[in-house]
């Protein structure tokens, strides 16, 4: 019998409505559990956590909420083993790649919890030093960030179900803002088992944390004033969001992460059997196959010098020809599914499209496939497609396929190269490798206006870098124009987004009196 995921709102687990959809397992087809359609009670749902939630959670300081954090992250390791076995199910991933979502997931809220604690008492943060505004110096203005007086509602993409709610929900516990989050419904049973264990284990105050399974009709027609929305996924459905009557009514704060085209650049200097060369070889081949390509931060675009294209295509060839493929629970299987047979279906017919100006360098679909019936699974090789002269290219820098695919663009020279990389119009990341320590500040300074992070990476670096895909809740993950124009995480600067800055004017002693404060530190 399969699992309805029914929604929890009012800090109550709502009654099952009609089936609205079916989550399947990606690789044998079968059913594995089931969510409703509208979801009921939204208005009432949404205002228990505006009240009940939020201000049981902002009478605690910054060093109490982390606490929660904390105590979270031990209930998120005691059910591992289960998270494991639902994304082994639901999305069709290798234990590695079900790791690189759970153990995100809790690498993050642990860091969270442990940067929190570090806030203490405080219950305000103040947000650099008083400036005079008199000239007897006693006039002041402090700014000061104080969390928002709405709920912080989530609405997540398919292809992290664990890491995509704790990377939002940290900070907003944190903040002392309450959460409502909609996960991609393909997944949403590992987002469910998750906020189903933490409830289970009372941990946070009623309201603090809630779910809605399943269609999102009316979700964003709920928002308030005070509220804010921060929404994952495609450009379309950002669009829509952004556009929506209630967020452009009340103003909504809105934070949107959408797709985006992040480049490689392989350095002038890296030629082949140089460290460099080896070094973005290997991370390229992780791109193409971590998650089956499933990455917002994937590299789509690999761009290289146009004298080592070649050797490049023949390398990376090399290695994706190792790469089996299917399904997950056989242990020789390096890639598992796609997250399901419609979005096999959008890879292959992306795919078709960009191969109208590139060439296939690489086809792992000639392989037959490990333990899964390719009529039934969502399971497809990887590729690489490539385009010798950038360019040549145009479908390339304005279409995502979110898969196993990424095409090789030879460039000229360094200007080249920066030139191609903005093509993508605003990205979540592009790194670059090589050796020559100028032409990678350079290059990355040249970079940074298109680009949420830019990751560079020498040969002395090559063992203990974080990868070109993965987020890190230091840096900041987000980017500019088709990225979405988001930004999140990034240490303390990631609790900015569930504050409101306000500026305090008055006297010096007046200023004195807001009670236990930290001041921001980045
Ligand atoms: P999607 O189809 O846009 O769906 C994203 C979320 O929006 C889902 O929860 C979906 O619910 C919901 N949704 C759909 N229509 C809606 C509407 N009219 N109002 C409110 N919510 C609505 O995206 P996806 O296919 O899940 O994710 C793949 C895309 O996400 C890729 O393009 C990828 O680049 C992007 N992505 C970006 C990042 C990043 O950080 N920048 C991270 C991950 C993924 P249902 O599932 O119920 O339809």
């Amino acid at each position: 019998m399969t699992v309805f995921l029914r929604n929890y709102l009012s800090a109550a687990w709502q009654p099952e409505g009609e089936i609205g959809s079916i989550l399947r397992d990606p690789v044998t087809g079968a059913e594995l559990a089931t969510v409703g359609g509208r979801a009921q009670g939204l208005e009432a749902g949404f205002a228990f956590a505006r009240t009940h939630g939020r201000q049981a959670l902002q009478q605690k300081t910054y060093g109490e909420r982390a606490a929660m954090l904390g105590e979270i992250v031990k209930v998120l390791q005691a059910n591992r083993d289960a998270y494991y076995e639902i994304a082994l199910a639901n999305s069709g991933t290798t234990k590695a790649d079900s790791g690189v979502d759970i153990e995100g997931a809790i690498f993050t809220l642990n860091y969270f919890a442990k940067l929190g604690g570090s806030l203490g008492d405080a219950r305000v943060l103040l947000d650099g030093a008083p400036a005079s505004l008199s000239k007897d110096q006693l006039f002041q203005s402090q700014h000061m960030l104080t969390p928002v007086r709405g709920l912080a509602l989530f609405i997540n993409a398919f292809n992290f179900p664990a890491w995509g709610l704790w990377e939002k929900a940290a900070p907003a516990l944190l903040s002392g803002v309450p959460v409502v989050v909609k996960p991609a419904t393909v997944t949403a049973w590992l987002t469910h088992r998750m906020v189903a264990d933490v409830v289970e284990a009372g941990i946070l105050p009623p309201g603090a944390l809630s779910i809605v399974c399943g269609s999102s009709a009316g979700l964003v027609d709920s928002l308030g004033t005070f509220d804010v929305l921060s929404f994952t996924g495609s450009a379309q459905t950002g669009a829509t969001i952004r556009s929506h009557d209630a967020v452009v009514r009340h103003s909504v704060k809105t934070n949107i992460e959408a797709d985006s085209l992040n480049a490689s650049i392989l350095g002038e200097d890296a030629g082949p059997g140089t460290p460099s060369f080896d070094a973005y070889v290997s991370e390229l081949v992780r791109e193409i196959t971590t998650k089956s390509g499933q990455r917002c931060t994937a590299v789509r675009r690999a761009l290289v010098p146009q004298r080592y294209y070649e050797a490049v295509a023949g390398a990376v060839a090399d290695k994706l020809s190792g790469i089996s493929v299917g399904n997950p629970r056989n242990p020789d299987v390096r890639m598992g599914a796609l997250v399901g047979r419609e979005q096999y279906d959008a890879v292959k017919e992306g795919t078709a499209f960009l191969q109208r100006e590139a060439r296939v360098l690489f086809d792992g679909n000639r392989n037959p496939l490990v333990d899964a019936d390719p009529a039934v699974a969502a399971c497809l090789g990887p590729t690489l497609l490539g385009v010798h002269d950038g360019d040549q290219a145009s479908l390339v820098h304005d279409h995502e396929v979110f898969g196993p695919l990424s095409t090789l663009l030879g460039y000229r020279d360094q200007a080249h190269a920066v030139a191609l990389a903005h093509r993508g119009l605003g990205s979540l990341v592009t790194s670059v490798f090589s050796a020559d320590e100028p032409w990678l500040a350079a290059t990355a300074l040249a970079l940074a206006g298109s680009n949420g992070r830019v990751h560079t990476v020498t040969p002395e670096v090559a063992r203990t870098q974080t990868g070109h895909g993965n987020v890190m809740p230091a840096s900041i993950h987000g980017g500019p124009g088709r990225a979405g124009g988001g930004e999140e995480l990034g240490g303390l600067r990631g609790l900015s987004f569930y504050h409101r800055r306000t500026a305090l004017q008055g006297s010096a002693a007046t200023l004195q009196k807001l009670g236990p404060t930290a001041t921001l530190q980045y």
